[in-house]
């Protein structure tokens, strides 16, 4: 299978400027290396009826385009399945009785890192597991043997965090994103992940993971995200930050292109952007967003390099 970069966003809603950065990023990364370009809906959480749609929409509009069809994580529990079921017979997973309550207030197992699964459910007895079960449905965890794994970012290096028992399997039935990701990118041939840096953390555990299935590790590059001006996450309450909203001020999706390439050090357009994308060029630090300028491009062809 030909190696394949990916955008993988979750339907909760409109892409803001954070969100069609990012794509652009995993765009250019994926264009520029010869590889396939595949858009993911991860849609097993958090997905509101009639947001796919637009976010493809939008996708298309600042000059995406991507390679096969568009996989939707909702249509896939079969292969989580399989997965989950090697890595039982392997002996990698236990049931999870826990609420989150009690996961909050148990003591934490010595040595293990701040906000690491304390190991209440890990080697309880069947007779404990009868009782339990009957009292609340199981989450199914991971059976680490590790409590933190490397990766290598192209962006920031080598990164150590956390891996502890995470879970694989909610108690409502559905697969955990950090399964899901995993078993998708293998899947889907998905050897480069370009992805916002907020995601970093959950890096090791999926390279882990990654490991435990048999798959190659993917290339990583976690990106820098766009802060508004309070120094916080880009969010919808922040203004006109969709492509919807500027458009209602008179600014153009070929605008906001513009302005996200230039905002990573890039020319204007796409294919001028292509040609000259270097990843070692980017910007390692977060994006301000500054709130007059979408409205300073009003009318305003893009600026040429
Ligand atoms: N669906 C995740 C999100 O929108 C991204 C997952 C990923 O890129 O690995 O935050």
């Amino acid at each position: 299978m030909t190696a394949a970069g990916r955008f993988a966003p979750s339907p909760s809603g409109e892409l803001h400027l954070g969100n069609l950065r990012t794509a652009l990023l995993a765009w250019l990364f994926a264009r520029s290396s010869g590889r396939r370009f595949l858009v993911r809906v991860e849609d097993l959480d958090r997905a509101r009826a009639g947001a796919e749609a637009v976010q493809l929409r939008d996708l298309a509009a600042v000059g995406l385009d991507w390679d096969d069809d568009v996989v939707r994580q909702t249509e896939r529990t079969p292969v989580y399945e399989e997965a989950l079921g090697r890595l039982a017979a392997a002996g990698l997973t236990y049931e999870c009785y826990c609420t989150r309550r009690e996961i909050q207030e148990a003591p934490s197992a010595p040595h293990a890192p701040q906000g690491a699964y304390p190991g209440t459910c890990r080697d309880l007895t069947e007779a404990q597991r009868v009782r339990r079960r009957a009292e609340r449905p199981a989450a199914i965890r991971l059976r680490a043997a590790v409590t933190e794994w490397a990766v290598t970012d192209v962006l920031h290096g080598r990164y150590v965090g956390v891996v502890d028992d995470f879970v694989l399997r909610r108690n409502d039935g559905v697969v955990a994103y950090n399964l899901a990701v995993v078993v998708d990118d293998a899947a889907q041939g998905v050897d480069q992940v370009v992805r916002g840096d907020d995601l970093l953390p959950s890096t090791p555990r999926q390279a882990y993971l990654a490991g435990l299935l048999g798959y190659r590790v993917p290339e990583y590059a976690h990106v820098p995200l766009v802060l508004n001006a309070a120094g916080r996450r880009l969010a919808k309450r922040d203004g006109a930050v969709t492509l919807a909203a500027l458009a209602a001020e008179g600014v153009s999706a070929e605008q906001v292109t513009a302005l996200l390439l230039e905002s990573v050090g890039l020319p204007g357009t796409l294919p001028e952007a292509l040609a000259v994308f270097s990843p070692s060029a980017l910007p390692r630090t977060p994006w301000i967003l500054d709130p007059v300028a979408p409205s300073r491009l009003h009318g305003e062809a893009p600026r040429r390099p």
